[in-house]
């Protein structure tokens, strides 16, 4: 016996009679899929009372809106709980026009991207999804549809869309048009304003609510702050940060993907330790303590290790064991168990590493906890106000997601650093080598338009060749003085206008 549960709703507006028609050939096809079910017809006054009316009192894991005329298949309501009950989505719409992402450019434009199909009233959702986008609306008409897709966007739940073919003569009028649609969309985003929706959850980085569904991708929604400019993943994985170790034995498997940080060739990697290592002599006299977090490959331990007492953390133990064979000082331990027996570092690399970690201001309280006063972080990172990653975010928006959780702003990450004890010394681009390899894959896929000149001209440079990838590299210092908790006074004075 299957533990769905299907709760079928059937509002019913104003004075009309009860669809008996409806209801039978519903409750024939449900029977037949082996789910529990019930239908219910929600007589109301509007369409919005009728929703939440309805919803409120729905027992289903899976809850369905159809239609009282049923002008498509009722198989229709079977596709919409399929792609709820595999996990595909938390929301579904159903739709009678193919082309239905083109319409409404105006309300698309100043709501959401994903609207519902204003002609038919089929969506379904799952029970938390209908609890907080359902029952947190306030409209009473047909704009409470306009108003289900905004919420959805505003708590993060995953829309899918399915297209039925529908009989035009049974089609209801539509809740709401180009221009009608206006209306309730005044009203939303004033109820917005007035903060009558309960608040989305905040911004990992900065806290604020202000946040938005930027993107769906495969299997996870990319979250946008609005106020710290920062992109996360609505759902991290459960990462195996403070498990124990297990060892997984695997078999070897080439790297497939050329843009994989791990597969550009062993030059170019370690002419871009060369050049880290560079930036630090800078800053940091010979023989000081270094903590490098994220290893990889072990190039820019293997470099560092002959001018600093280089010690290096890994969560991966291939990664910590791959650099030991290289004979350096490499512990398998994430940042926030990591135990330091010798004295305090000098200085903590992150390179491209605070982006995989779910909680930036306890690493960094970690980072600063394993610094001595007056220490230094050096950290690289994508910038998302950059203009290469606002230039190649749509596109690429799967790809940066793969591995990252967070993608960190220059502004955000300024005041994450001052409010977690660090002194900002200087951002810059920066910059890493590629080989020709990699850059001339990297043309084929993305520019095969001009990529044929463009390899002409790669032929008189230099290989590896050093280009930007659209990151900065932030030097930080930890604040000097007596250790007194400065999060929190700094937290309540201003740190960075806006
Ligand atoms: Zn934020």
């Amino acid at each position: 016996m299957s533990s769905t549960s299907v709760s079928v709703l059937l509002p019913l507006i104003g004075s009309s009679s009860a669809p008996s028609v409806a209801r039978d050939a519903i409750e024939r096809y449900f029977a037949s899929t082996g789910f529990e079910f019930e239908v219910s017809v929600v007589h109301e006054q509007s369409y919005g009372a009728a929703i939440r009316r309805g919803v409120s009192e729905a027992r289903g894991s899976i809850i369905v809106i159809a239609d009282a005329e049923l002008p498509y298949p009722v198989s229709a309501l079977g596709d919409a709980v399929a792609m709820i009950d595999s996990g595909a989505s938390e929301i579904v719409f159903a739709s009678a026009h193919p082309d239905e992402e083109r319409r409404y450019p105006l309300l698309r434009w100043f709501l959401v991207p994903v609207l519902p199909d204003p002609s038919i009233h089929l969506k379904a959702f799952s029970a938390t999804a209908a609890r907080f986008v359902a029952g947190e609306t306030k409209l009473h008409g047909g704009g409470c549809d306009l108003e289900i897709a905004f919420l959805a966007n505003k708590y993060g739940f995953r829309i899918e869309r399915i297209n039925v073919h529908c009989d035009p003569r049974l089609l209801s009028k539509p809740s709401f048009g180009g221009i009608t649609g206006l209306v309730p969309l005044t009203a939303i985003r004033l109820n917005d304003r007035n903060m009558n929706y309960r608040a989305a959850r905040r911004c990992p980085v900065c806290f604020s609510s202000e946040v938005w569904s930027w993107a769906q991708i495969p299997g996870n929604i990319v979250r946008a702050c609005r106020r710290c400019k920062c992109r996360y993943l609505n759902q991290f994985s459960e990462g195996d940060d403070g498990l124990p170790v297990h060892r997984v034995l695997r078999a070897y498997v080439p790297p497939a993907d050329p843009f994989e940080e791990t597969a550009h060739s062993r030059t170019a990697r370690e002419k871009t330790s060369q050049r880290r290592l560079a930036h630090i002599r800078r800053d940091i006299p010979q023989h000081a303590r270094l903590l490098e977090v994220g290893v990889r490959d072990g190039s820019f331990g293997a470099a560092a290790s002959r001018e600093y007492e280089y010690v290096g953390i890994d969560h991966a133990p291939a990664a910590a064991r791959a650099a030991r064979a290289r004979g350096l000082d490499v512990y398998c331990a994430a940042l926030q168990n990591f135990v330091n027996t010798g004295p305090a570092f000098d200085a903590i690399t992150l390179f491209h590493v605070l982006e995989n970690m779910t909680d930036p201001h306890d690493a960094l309280a970690h980072v600063k906890d394993l610094l001595k006063p007056g220490g230094t972080l050096f950290l690289t990172t994508f910038d998302t106000e950059g203009f290469l990653y606002l230039l190649t975010e749509k596109k690429r928006m799967a790809h940066n997601f793969r591995t990252h959780v967070i993608l960190f702003s220059r502004s955000a990450l300024i005041e994450l650093l001052e409010r977690s004890g660090f002194e900002i010394q200087s951002i810059v681009p920066d910059f890493e080598y590629r080989d020709h390899k990699f850059l001339r894959h990297w043309l084929a896929v993305r520019l095969p338009h001009i990529g044929g000149l463009v390899r002409k001209i790669l032929r008189i440079l230099p290989d590896p060749l050093l280009v930007t990838s659209g990151s900065i590299r932030v030097i930080a210092r930890r604040r000097a003085g007596p250790l007194l908790n400065v999060r929190t006074i700094r937290s309540v004075e201003p740190t960075h206008a806006r």
